[in-house]
């Protein structure tokens, strides 16, 4: 896919900071993926940086960048705002069958953007020849060439708002960094670890197939087994669940935590088992993957259904094995293949 960044020109510490976070958070937010700002600014970097890991994703900060050296030698479309250029409005659809296939760079000017900009520029464009502002002519310009797509509510790690009428709602996705130091203040023992990356890769992959939510699938399945630091028993899901509340991870998770052991747990075993009087099942594809994918690791050593559905057997677990093989074909399904054949590298 291509990608858009943004170039800012004439950037000045002293003044312009506040400007210049508003130019980098509208080009977050509405589908860049990074900014390059000509004038080194540690401190700006330091709050965009905060801002990024908060709310998620992977937006690129570098200040101190040479303007005219990365707009000259960018190789993609170079576009230029500027209230002296072609109305967007002529331009867009040009520019979007462009960067169906290509990166694009937007330049936008802070002070008095220098001549060479406008040379180098295969485009040089405007949102109305009026003098306005560097924030309302990026917005209005990536909205032309995304054509909207920045509103389709994308789950990513960190802060996720949810839309809410009234009042905040929002919820919690560990990024890989922060599920780093969750496993270290448990002290989780590596192998659950290793267990837990192994499933997450499998995990990820069905979710594609899927099309299930893959941060939420990607974050659980290195969580699963987080339990694990107190107990080894059936409970280690609902103790894994009871941690990372904790941390103030979000609900959905903490579900797929709880519900991944076996491919289920029904009301009378949960009984039966002295845990919580209510069934554990997997109910969301989220859900249904995780549980599914650890089904397929013993450790890191990667099962077929028919083995694990044996070790079921062998126990006597003929309610358990049944479970497993109807989420096994009921996500086969869904991805498309048998989840036999999917491989991860
Ligand atoms: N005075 C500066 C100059 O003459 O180059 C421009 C200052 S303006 C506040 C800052 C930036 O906002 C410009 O460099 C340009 O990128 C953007 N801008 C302002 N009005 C614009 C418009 N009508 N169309 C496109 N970009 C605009």
């Amino acid at each position: 896919m291509s990608t858009i960044e943004v170039l800012r020109v004439g950037h000045r510490p002293f003044r312009d900071k506040r400007i210049t976070t508003h130019v980098a958070l509208v080009a977050r937010a509405f589908g860049a993926s990074g900014i390059y700002i000509d004038s080194k600014d540690v401190a700006l970097e330091e709050t965009l940086s905060k801002i990024v890991s908060k709310f998620g994703g992977n937006f690129r900060i570098e200040s101190g960048v040479d303007w005219k050296k990365k707009f000259r030698e960018f190789k993609g479309v170079k576009i230029h705002l500027t209230m002296y250029g072609e109305s967007i409005e002529s331009l867009k659809d040009k520019l979007k069958s462009e960067l169906i296939s290509k990166d694009s760079i937007i330049l936008v000017g802070a002070s008095k953007v220098p001549p060479d900009a406008y040379e180098i520029s295969d485009y040089n464009v405007s949102v109305t020849n009026q003098p306005h502002s560097e924030v309302s002519a990026l917005a209005i310009t990536l909205d032309r060439l995304l054509e909207g797509k920045e509103f389709d509510s994308e789950v990513r790690t960190g802060i996720n708002v949810i839309p809410n009428p009234r009042g905040k709602t929002v919820e919690y996705i560990p990024s890989e960094e922060d599920i780093s130091r969750i496993y270290a203040e448990a002290k989780l023992p590596q192998n659950i670890a290793d267990h837990s990356r192994a499933v997450a890769g499998l995990a990820t992959r069905i979710a594609e197939l899927c099309g299930a939510n893959i941060d939420v699938v990607r974050a659980a399945s290195l969580l699963h087994d987080i339990g694990r630091s107190e107990s080894n028993g059936i409970d280690h899901g609902i103790v894994g669940s009871r941690i990372l509340k904790l941390y103030g991870v979000s609900e959905r998770i903490l579900q797929i935590v709880k519900r991944h052991v076996g491919a289920g747990i029904s009301q009378d075993e949960a009984v039966k088992l002295g845990l919580p009087d209510h069934d554990l099942m997997p109910r969301t594809i989220e859900e249904k993957i995780v549980a599914q994918a650890d089904n397929l690791f013993r450790g890191t050593f990667r099962l077929k259904m028919q083995q694990v559905t044996e070790i079921y057997e062998k126990r006597n677990l003929h309610e358990a094995s049944e479970r497993i093989k109807n989420l096994h074909k009921e996500l086969s399904l869904l991805a498309g293949q048998d989840l036999d054949l999917i491989t991860t590298e």
